[in-house]
């Protein structure tokens, strides 16, 4: 089994992009083999020069091993699945106008295959590069049967020539135009998906992130809490709790401006972010007042981290609001007890908040 997925990655690799160009390109060998068959059938019937013919189908398989090599180590080679389908596309275009000069009276199927090869162009190139893939065909082919007239008018008569021509490029023309719209539809069905991931990505933000801060909004640690009473009670591990309120931040408002209360609350939380450990989470609980999450901590340690934040916060500069203004909190801080909801635990610590506001404000207390 594990040779097996070996095999197949070595074959395939690991990236889907390249699976699918590989699977294209298996589909293109069931052509070449048909085409071939058709050429061999065409000589075995005297219908068609036998040297020629083999010439056609080793260069057909050459081509077919080639772009085998060429698509699995695009990657490495750094060439793009575009350019790669130009390059398939007009080797493909060039063994079908040769077939259609070896091959007999039935040399008006490669005709067809022609349509096919435009048909496979349209879900990897842009409908430019169809288009003039398309005016390429149509000048080798029409320069193709003006010389087979020229040269042998018995066998390739130039009414004849003239139909599969008129028909060919009505056909090319409308599939390319066609595959072009095809094209079109696929990229702004790309874009629509992209558009439609960022919206995703942004709604995802909007409702987890408090806008002004940046911290986790309350709506989102409520969730935070919830799974944590989970894990908490799994797994049995102390968890602190810390409410955290600014200090005196009315008169930051009433002095400096509510724009001004902001940045301070912008400040706030940058610095006391940079104070928590990987597995905290601070999250804006309504105004200027905060709630920090401590798994896995007991309450010496997460008194330490409180205390880190006072630190970080007192230094913080504010400089955009007043050079010598500092900012200072209150926290309360309470250990969650086994099996208590959060809401309880929160209220303890709201308890000793307002313990550490009555008791002169800068201070943290213990529930
Ligand atoms: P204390 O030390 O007792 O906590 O006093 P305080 O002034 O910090 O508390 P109080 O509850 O009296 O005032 C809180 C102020 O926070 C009132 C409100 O206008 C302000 N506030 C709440 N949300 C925001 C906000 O998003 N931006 C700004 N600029 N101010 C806010
Ligand atoms: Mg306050
Ligand atoms: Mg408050």
């Amino acid at each position: 089994m594990a040779l097996a997925s070996r095999l197949r990655r070595l074959l395939l690799g690991s990236d889907p992009r390249l699976a699918r160009m590989l699977g294209y390109w298996a589909a293109t060998c069931l052509l070449y083999l048909i085409g071939g068959i058709l050429v061999v059938l065409q000589v075995r019937a005297g219908a068609a020069d036998r040297d020629s013919a083999m010439l056609l189908v080793g260069i057909g398989v050459a081509g077919v091993a080639a772009f085998a090599l060429l698509v699995r180590a695009s990657g490495v080679l750094r060439i793009s699945p575009s350019m790669l389908a130009v390059w398939q596309a007009l080797y493909a275009i060039a063994c079908n106008i040769g077939a259609y000069v070896v091959t007999g009276p039935l040399r008006g199927v490669y005709l067809i295959f022609l349509l096919v090869v435009m048909v496979f162009c349209a879900f990897s190139l842009r409908p430019r590069h169809t288009i003039l893939l398309c005016a390429s065909t149509l000048a080798m082919l029409g320069a193709t049967m003006l010389w087979l007239v020229a040269s042998d008018r018995v066998a390739y008569p130039a009414y004849i020539e003239g139909v599969h021509f008129v028909s060919a490029a009505c056909a090319l023309v409308s599939v390319t135009l066609l595959t072009g719209e095809m094209s079109k539809m696929r990229l702004r069905m790309k874009q629509q998906k992209e558009d439609l991931l960022d919206a995703m990505a942004t709604i995802r933000q909007l409702a987890t992130l408090d806008e002004l801060t940046s911290l986790a909004n309350r709506r989102h640690m409520n969730e935070v809490l919830v799974e944590q009473e989970r894990r908490h009670d799994a797994a049995g591990q102390p968890t602190c709790i810390a409410l955290i309120d600014l200090d005196f931040f009315k008169s930051v408002n009433d002095r400096y401006g509510h724009a001004a209360g902001d940045a301070v609350l912008r400040a706030f939380s940058n610095a006391a972010r940079s104070a928590l450990r990987s597995q905290d989470v601070l999250a804006r609980w309504g105004g200027e007042e905060f709630l920090l999450l401590l798994p896995g901590a007991p309450p010496d340690q997460a008194r330490m981290v409180v205390r880190r934040m006072a630190e970080r916060v007192a230094a913080a500069p504010l400089t955009e609001v007043a050079s010598d203004l500092r900012i200072t909190f209150s926290a309360g801080i309470a250990q969650r007890q086994p099996g208590e909801p959060f809401a309880d635990t929160i209220t303890r610590a709201d308890k000793a908040l307002y313990d550490a506001k009555s008791s002169g404000r800068n201070r943290i207390r213990e529930a």
